[in-house]
């Protein structure tokens, strides 16, 4: 795109991505800017997309949310953790909990989990996240606090905790609050039915059904995945993730609570079964559920029986056989990859019309809050002038959060020992994750700066990991790889004179685990916090109903 000054900037697409994108850009563009917004009333929202991550919090400080102001609107709970089951084989759960290492009883930061490991044979995979976190106690137990006496060390609740919400109502939530009285914003209900291009393939105008003829400096695809403008007109390549994320389908349903008590967990458990894994996401008034498994492996009809079956399960927080039969469950198809450009010509792609992971780590709605965030941030930087290099730049910081993602929730099948079924024997024999560590002495590729290159460094080379690893230890340890063997523990003495006398870390960790477990015991529930906190409006109305 040649330099231009961008002031008029029209969105389609009105489902989250839409959303967040318009108000973004009205509380933060200066005046002379105007927005428009176009949603077809006829094609709907995908409808999915309830869990979100600690990246969310820099959205909601850049737009000056406080959780009292939308949660109890969205149907908004506190999510703390993703839970793993049965991911490294059945009958096997960790923890993946948000915030920061807490290294008060490892003077060797995470080194020091996996030497414990070595030496002491009570030490399992589940107390790698308890070692670091004071906070898995309190998700055990299902409870919850806001730390306000910080008597959870290194628990900051502002920034260490998520959400599980209602995306639709979130997106409705930021119209009504940031653009529906705007003078800056123009919504319209229609749909684009045409778009008519310049030579260089730049969109001119969007042709809509009953509204006219729209232009603008700059428009953002928020269509879902239909991506209208950047696939279907600019045909911007795709790159797909298929040869490494097999699970390219979803069977979702929404189910009643039984007990909110016992089921308003404050994490997304993630269960791994024959095909895929099936989320669990507990909102206010009811729980989101959804299998999300690959097509190469199980027919629709086969899916949804797998997932009721599951839902009948141990594997619930309470298994219930009528509630599992009685759910109404709808199938969707995943488009996962990414467009080689998310910006290209006067198109940027927010949302899964840019690209989508499959939603193991929740990262759909974050992809689309960070990618905001970017293109705010090279709309200000020179009051909407843009050159090449604003839009290289861009476009970078999109491959490159992608691709990092990518990789990282790879991982989680790449460490599997399953291979019970033909899907976890494909996961875990044939699938080659990395072209870097996998083809590097067959076809001579460079070994790269990347997750599996660095894992292969550490677990043959170094024995060691560095505290600056991010997700990848949780992973790793939950996974059940361990850092040192018995051969590591020799040289360590020996050689490296590393102390292994662990004797001291067993009694701190039971001592920590025993202050936890009393403090824990005087906290009130998830939903009874929530209750007490967040959702007044409802008790007050008496519209809680739904279960206990
Ligand atoms: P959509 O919701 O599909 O909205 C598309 C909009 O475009 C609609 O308003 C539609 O009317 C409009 N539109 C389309 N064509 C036209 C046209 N021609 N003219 C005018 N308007 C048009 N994300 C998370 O963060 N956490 C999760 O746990 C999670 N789980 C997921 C599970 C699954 C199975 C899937 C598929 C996704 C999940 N996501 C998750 C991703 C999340 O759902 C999306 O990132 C989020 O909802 C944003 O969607 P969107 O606004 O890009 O698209």
């Amino acid at each position: 795109m040649n330099k231009v000054n961008i002031k008029k900037i029209t969105i389609v697409g009105g489902g989250s991505a839409g959303w967040m994108t318009a108000s973004a850009l009205i509380k933060h563009l200066p005046d002379d800017t105007t927005v428009t917004l176009i949603e077809s009333p006829r094609i709907g929202t995908i409808g999915v997309g309830e869990s979100t991550i600690g990246h969310i919090n820099t959205y909601m400080d850049a737009m000056g949310l406080k959780d009292s102001d939308w949660m109890s609107e969205c149907n908004a709970t506190y999510k703390t953790s993703i839970k793993f089951t049965n991911f490294r084989e059945k009958g096997s759960t960790f923890h993946y909990p948000f915030g920061k290492y807490d290294f008060s009883l490892t003077p060797d930061g995470l080194n020091d989990y996996w030497r414990w490991k070595a030496v002491d044979d009570k030490v399992t995979e589940y107390d790698f996240a308890k070692l670091f976190h004071s906070t898995i106690k309190m998700i055990d137990d299902n409870k919850f606090t806001d730390n306000e006496f910080n008597e959870l060390h290194g628990f900051n609740f502002k920034y260490d905790t998520a959400y599980h919400m209602d995306a639709t109502l979130f997106g409705q939530y930021l119209k009504r609050r940031f653009c529906d009285d705007s003078s800056k914003m123009t919504h319209i209900l229609d749909e684009v039915v045409d778009i008519v291009q310049n030579e260089d393939n730049s969109i001119k105008k969007l042709i809509t059904k009953e509204s006219g003829e729209l232009e603008a400096d700059l428009f953002i695809d928020c269509t879902g995945f239909a991506s209208v403008l950047l696939d279907k007109t600019l045909k911007v390549p795709f790159i797909k993730f298929d040869d490494v994320l097999l699970n390219d389908r979803a069977v979702a349903t929404q189910i009643p609570y039984i007990d909110k008590d016992k089921e308003m967990e404050s994490v997304t458990n993630c269960t791994a079964i024959e095909n895929g894994w099936v989320w669990n996401i507990p909102l206010f008034t009811r729980i989101g559920t959804g299998y999300v498994y690959s097509s190469k492996h199980a027919t629709e009809e086969e899916a949804e029986e797998q997932f009721r079956r599951h839902l009948k399960s141990s594997d619930m927080v309470i298994a219930d056989e009528q509630r599992a039969d009685d759910a109404e469950v709808f199938h969707l198809k995943i488009r996962h990859g990414i467009h080689k450009y998310a910006w290209s010509h006067n198109v940027v792609g927010i949302g899964l019309a840019s690209g989508f992971i499959e939603p193991l780590e929740s990262t759909g709605l974050m992809l689309a809050h960070e990618n905001i965030l970017f293109l705010l941030r090279t709309l200000l930087r020179r009051n909407g002038i843009i050159n090449r290099i604003d839009v290289d730049s861009f476009n970078f910081a999109v491959r490159d959060t992608m691709e990092g993602f990518r990789q990282f929730i790879s991982l989680h099948y790449a460490l599997s020992s399953r291979s019970d079924t033909p899907y976890w024997e494909e996961i875990t024999k044939n699938i080659s994750y990395d072209k870097a560590v996998y083809e590097f002495t067959s076809e001579g590729a460079p070994l790269g700066n990347n997750v599996y290159a660095d894992l292969a460094y550490s677990l043959n080379m170094s024995n060691s990991i560095g505290n600056n690893v991010g997700g990848t230890s949780y992973i790793l340890a939950g996974m059940g790889f361990d850092l040192v063997t018995p051969v590591d523990l020799i040289t360590m003495k020996e050689r490296l004179n590393i102390n292994t006398d662990y004797s001291y870390l067993r009694e701190e960790f039971d001592k920590k685990q025993d202050r936890l477990g009393q403090l824990v015991d005087l906290m009130p529930t998830h939903y009874e916090w929530l209750k007490e906190n967040i959702h007044t409006d409802k008790v007050k109305t008496g519209e809680i109903n739904n279960g206990k």
